[in-house]
């Protein structure tokens, strides 16, 4: 165990007292033992036009901070996170069920967002653009835009915030965070160490971060106000469906960062001991609850059986238990429902004529949790059941024998998040990087996981969001065209004559 392994512990760390975590209505258990660690207030659906209007007057200050001046808050909140990152790391683990070093990893990730964030805020770079007309020229400038909600997903419960609000609080956006209600303690704590960094920054406007606690009507009263412009929602790809259409309907602007069902070629020259590490890795990771979780291996038929029988031997090894316990891998789905939808989609492989290796609730593991072996299946092809996205440690085997067919299987889902190939043949390398269709493409390296610095988010069905690194910032701003005439005439372009 960890130092810091009871809920009280955790939590007291955390900066929680007692009475705000009792009293309340919503529940809020551990995937770990399934024990019942608050009972938070829910934030009033009728409040929400006034939580929108304080992010309303805060942009009004806050879009007048120079830029750097903003980036020093975030400055600020990258050296909180650093202070609370063992203690924030341990509420992950409790309320997301992810291993110590996963809970430890999201919190890096976000102070590395905040890094990313400060160095942005002195780089929100325009153009300027040469004019055809004598004495004028043309910019690029790039504004703030207004409130911007974060509705997020339960298994990264803090990473995705860290991504939005970094990037959103820099370009000038006050944040309105919707976390899951199955994860809302995590999001609390963060408001807890933003708030700190705002107390060191000293002037910065009421409400620039707004956490409101609950179900998806608080989502739905975000998507629905015209004063939200932008609209950050990750989730499930049901969700996506109904705030995409909702905020276009307002003209809003959506970064929708949905479902994922990621593939990795394995071809013959592949380098099998570091594919095996990085399939393992990426299907069994954080119990297979990663949008970018490995879901389908698509490997060429000489070298298939070999690689299966590597996989299946692996996976018997696997530890599985208690996330906090020293050498656990495999902690818990998230509840009772995902290990059904695992269990059900398992049935369905075997329908189709899959055959199952593991898959079966595990043994040993505390009771009150949803534990599972994490499964491989062996199928004839890519069925339905292989086409959609189940949120669950399993890994679907399929075999090729033409490149081609492979590159197409792995483009036929509705989903275009991750994919990667392991190849030692540089051409077919290349060529995969030209044919997947995903947002994230890689080669010798497995599907999950991402580095702030590249853009994260995927096409067709995963929403075609980009979130953190590269120009993702531009996502939180306004661009405008500038036509400045500094001369004494007033030509028009394209040689009109409009003499009056
Ligand atoms: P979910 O869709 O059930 O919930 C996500 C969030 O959306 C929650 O905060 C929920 O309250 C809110 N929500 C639900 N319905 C809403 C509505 N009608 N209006 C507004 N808000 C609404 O997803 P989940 O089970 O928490 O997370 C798992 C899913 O998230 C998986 O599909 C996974 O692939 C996806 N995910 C994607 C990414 C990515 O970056 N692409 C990252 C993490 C998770």
């Amino acid at each position: 165990m960890t130092q810091l392994s009871s809920a009280a512990e955790i939590l007291a760390a955390c900066g929680f007292d007692k009475a705000e975590l009792a009293g309340g209505t919503l529940a809020v258990t551990s995937p770990i033992d399934g024990a019942e660690i608050a009972r938070l207030a829910e934030t009033p659906v009728d409040d929400m036009p006034a939580i929108i209007a304080q992010a309303g007057a805060a942009f009004d200050a806050w879009r007048r901070v120079p830029a750097p001046r903003r980036g020093e808050l975030i400055r600020l909140l990258g050296e909180e996170l650093r202070a609370s990152k063992d203690a924030l790391g341990a509420l992950v683990t409790l309320e997301a069920g992810k291993i110590v070093s996963e809970g430890l990893g999201e919190v890096q990730e976000m102070i590395d967002i905040c890094d990313f964030a400060v160095g942005l805020s002195r780089q929100l770079y325009g153009l300027t653009i040469a004019s055809e007309r004598p004495g004028h020229v043309m910019r690029e400038t790039w504004h703030p835009m207004g409130p911007a909600a974060v509705i997020t997903a339960f298994n990264f419960p803090v990473a995705v915030w860290s991504w939005n609000t970094a990037l959103a609080l820099v370009c000038g956006d006050p944040v309105i965070w919707k976390p899951s209600e199955k994860a809302p303690l995590t999001a609390l704590a963060c408001a807890k160490i933003f708030a700190r960094a705002v107390a060191r920054f000293g002037d910065a406007p009421e409400g620039l971060l707004q956490v409101v606690i609950g179900g998806a009507d608080l989502g739905a009263a975000l998507t629905a106000s015209p004063d939200v412009p932008i609209v950050s929602a990750t989730g499930s790809t049901r969700m996506g469906r109904i705030v995409g259409p909702e905020v276009a309907k307002r003209f809003g602007r959506t970064i929708l960062e949905l479902g994922g069902n990621n593939a990795m070629i394995v071809a013959p020259s592949a380098d099998l001991d570091m594919a095996v590490r990085a399939i393992v890795f990426s299907a069994v990771g954080t119990a297979g609850q990663r949008c970018t979780s490995l879901r389908r291996l698509i490997v060429h038929n000489s070298v298939r059986e070999a690689l299966v029988e590597r996989l299946v031997a692996a996976y018997a090894t696997l530890p599985i238990g208690d996330p906090r316990k020293a050498g656990t891998l495999v902690g818990p789905l998230i509840d009772a429902d995902a290990r059904d939808r695992m269990l059900a989609a398992l049935e369905r492989a075997r329908a189709d004529g899959g055959t199952v290796h593991g898959g079966e609730p595990a043994k040993d593991a505390p009771e009150g949790g949803a534990y599972v072996a994490p499964a491989v299946v062996e199928m004839p092809g890519q069925t339905e059941v292989v086409r959609e996205e189940t949120f669950a440690p399993i890994l679907y085997v399929m075999g090729y024998d033409d490149l081609e067919d492979a590159f197409a299987m792995q483009n036929d889902v509705p989903q275009g998040l991750s994919s990667c190939i392991f190849t030692l043949d540089l051409r077919e390398a290349e060529e995969f990087l030209q044919r997947s269709d995903c947002g994230i493409a890689n080669v010798n390296i497995g599907p999950s996981g991402a580095e702030i610095g590249g853009a994260f988010g995927g096409e067709k069905e995963t929403g075609g969001g980009r979130e953190s690194g590269s120009d993702a910032w531009k996502g939180y701003m306004r661009r405008a065209t500038n036509t400045v005439n500094y001369s004494a005439a007033l030509p028009l372009a394209q040689g009109v004559k409009f003499d009056v």
